[in-house]
């Protein structure tokens, strides 16, 4: 028996009302509720009222007074002696304290204390407080922390022999962590900090173990699976590169050559290609497809937007313009005859290159041949869609294209289940954006030079953090921008783009802007995908400090995609200049996510939604990257030299793990 198997009951001390709450929460095992973790720790450490917020040990010197506001609002006033002052405390909605609170009692009160009423806001009172102890504080669902200590510390020793230890011995040992047991018990019953810190250590590796495991089991099970070599004349990939119309840079060539020997292998393909915005990653795709479409296979080539399929479309139509290639797209907004007729197409293999959104691989989608999957950012193709097309009877070849810069050994440790290449090089020619921080008193000389920029046919991004203005944020939102632009340059066009969109209106809105309809697009950060508009010359970003080097990066990276020269402004007031000064000066996208992991702020390197890295509960990837680094090589150790098979309960955790990775 395993606690993860064994539902709660209300005859572990659960009383009905908490038990209801518990099962309209869905904590329905014992494992679940112990997994219930306390948001904070009260640890009673007196303030003094000398600050806002206070916590102080007082005796109460007159009883409360109730006084009843409307249905569902009360409050209660009663005076405290704290050393030798006399000061009011208030709180609300806790008619039920009214009786229990008595003269000359000692009561430990915490809140806000506003000194010029000489009265405390009182969030809290507590009647007895172990003071030299921790106190877990749980914020769950109106269920006192008090009772849900008690419920868990009593499940947790009532049940401790079925919950298993998961975690090899050895490992524990290796890192001084505490036994799961020992673990929940420092989780839900601390003495000390150091208790509970010490179970936290142990949570953190444990969860980044159970991922590395994951990344090298899938590793070995491609191992073991083969597939045929794929084999083509490379003269006549010779004679096509001849027709592009630049010669490939060095990069380029050894990254393709990488990929080509993946293909001619026995085993599937699974590799991840590196590339800063502008490095040409669409080409090095293309010399992939060519050759895997010369030995008659059919490609698949994912993107994260419908606009972005139709500009993969254009682009690798122009480059097998003089080739037999053919290449189609297949998204969701095609329905009906179209559809079925392309469906048709791809069965028959009429078609060699099928461009498109997520749903390339539901159920009504036959392929004739498939020999490659190519995916553009965003979209991880996990083990179980390979598992769904090996039952097919495919074991295609996968690359990953990502323009988000992971610096080189966070890669390593996130994406452990793939071979990696590189593109290091940018084409040669290109010219750099030119990239300055304004500070928001100069906005106005900003603005001159952006009409400048557009009397002269060019067009502008215009970046706010925030979609609609918010009460807690002082911050631009995209509506407000709009009204302060529509102001200040009134000759020009302009439109909003922002997430809430519909995915068709979003796609129209970028439509219309690489057709030269308006001029200024004013948006949040969901154009940084791909998009290109090779008419855009000017980015400007408002509240720069919001964004991470790398965010900034690849915003930056949507103009100077011509040969017309481009210009970066951020935006910013004074306070995080000295950050934003590196992106002035830096153009290279692997330093600038070197910069951010050194600076710090997890929110900030990985703002990037389309870097497809994995959200952790416990674990930080920057704070606690040794402990992944440590857990990455464990976790080889485990699956190629020990064997997982000796850590039954560890082994079944990583498999459900893997079938609970969604498609
Ligand atoms: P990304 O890596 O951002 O996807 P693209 O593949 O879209 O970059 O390439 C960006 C631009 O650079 C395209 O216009 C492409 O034609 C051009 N390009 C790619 N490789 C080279 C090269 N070796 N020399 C010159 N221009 C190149
Ligand atoms: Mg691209």
């Amino acid at each position: 028996m395993n606690v993860k198997d064994m539902q709660i009951r209300k005859s572990d001390g659960i009383g009905p009302k908490t038990f209801q709450i518990l099962k309209d929460n869905n904590i329905n095992t014992i494992f679940d509720l112990i997994n219930i973790f306390p948001t904070r720790y009260l640890n009673f450490m007196e303030t003094g009222l000398e600050q806002d917020n206070v916590f102080i040990k007082c005796t109460v010197f007159t009883l409360p007074k109730m006084t009843f506001v409307k249905k569902n609002l009360s409050y209660m006033t009663f005076d405290v002696t704290y050393k030798d002052r006399i000061v009011r405390v208030t709180i609300f909605n806790r008619n039920y304290l009214e009786y229990k609170i008595k003269e000359n009692q000692v009561i430990y009160v915490t809140g806000k204390f506003e000194a010029n009423r000489n009265n405390i806001i009182a969030s809290n009172i507590y009647f007895s407080l172990k003071e030299d102890s921790f106190e877990p504080v749980y914020d769950f669902n109106q269920i006192p922390s008090k009772t849900l200590k008690k419920i868990i510390n009593n499940v947790l020793d009532k049940y401790s022999i079925y919950i298993h230890e998961e975690l090899p011995e050895y490992l524990l040992k290796r890192y001084n962590l505490p036994d799961i047991y020992t673990a929940y018990k420092y989780i839900h019953n601390p003495s000390s900090e150091l208790e509970y810190q010490l179970a936290y250590k142990r949570f953190k590796y444990e969860e980044f173990l159970t991922f590395e495991l994951k990344l090298q089991y899938i590793r070995q099970i491609n191992r073991t699976s083969l597939k045929t070599p794929k084999k083509w004349d490379i003269n006549v990939i010779r004679d096509f590169i001849k027709t592009i119309p630049f010669e490939l840079t060095d990069s380029q060539k050894e990254v393709s050559n990488e990929i080509y020997k993946d293909l001619k292998s026995n085993y599937p393909m699974n590799r991840l290609v590196q590339g800063d915005v502008g490095s040409g990653k669409t080409i090095v795709a293309a010399l992939a497809i060519y050759a895997v479409a010369l030995d008659n296979y059919e490609v698949c080539f994912m993107a994260p937007t419908e606009i972005l399929a139709y500009q993969h479309y254009e682009n690798l139509s122009n480059l097998f313009k003089d080739t037999k290639i053919r290449i189609e797209v297949l998204t969701s907004s095609i329905k009906g005859k179209t559809r079925k007729e392309l469906l048709d197409k791809i069965k028959n293999h009429e078609v060699d290159v099928i461009i498109g959104t997520h749903a390339l691989f539901t159920d009504d989608i036959i392929y004739d041949n498939l020999g490659l999957v190519i995916t553009d950012e965003q979209h991880r193709f996990g083990v179980k869609q390979r598992q769904a097309l090996r039952e097919k009877g495919f074991n295609p070849d996968v690359l990953y294209l990502t323009a988000t810069p992971i610096p080189r050994t966070l890669a390593i440790s996130l994406f452990g289940d793939m071979d990696s290449s590189i593109i290091k090089q940018m084409p040669n020619g290109r010219k750099k954006v030119k990239t300055k921080v304004v500070l928001e008193d100069n906005l106005d000389a900003c603005l001159s030079f952006l009409s400048n920029e557009l009397d002269n046919g060019h067009q502008a991004y215009v970046i706010s953090p925030l979609i609609e203005e918010s009460d807690k944020m002082d911050l631009h939102d995209v509506y407000k921008t709009y009204d302060l632009l529509k102001e200040k340059l009134p000759n020009y066009k302009m439109e909003i783009l922002h997430g809430k969109m519909k995915q068709t209106e979003k796609d129209e809105i970028m439509n219309r802007f690489k057709n030269k309809e308006f001029n200024l697009l004013i948006s949040t950060t969901v154009i940084e995908v791909g998009i290109d508009n090779p008419n855009a010359t000017v980015m400007m970003i408002f509240n720069a400090e919001r964004f991470g080097l790398s965010q900034l990066h690849q915003l930056r990276g949507r103009v100077g995609r011509s040969n017309l020269e481009s210009f970066c402004f951020l935006i910013t007031d004074d306070t995080d200049k000295a950050r934003l000064k590196i992106i002035e000066e830096t153009t290279d996208g692997f330093k600038l996510a070197e910069e951010d992991l050194k600076l710090r702020g997890p929110g900030d390197f990985f703002g990037l939604r389309q870097s497809g890295v994995p959200k952790f509960k416990f674990g930080d990837l920057i704070q606690d990257y040794r402990v992944l680094e440590n857990a990455k090589n464990d976790a080889y150790d485990l699956v190629f030299n020990i064997g997982l098979d000796r850590y039954v309960y560890l082994k079944d955790k990583v498999n459900k793990e893997i079938n609970s990775i969604k498609d």
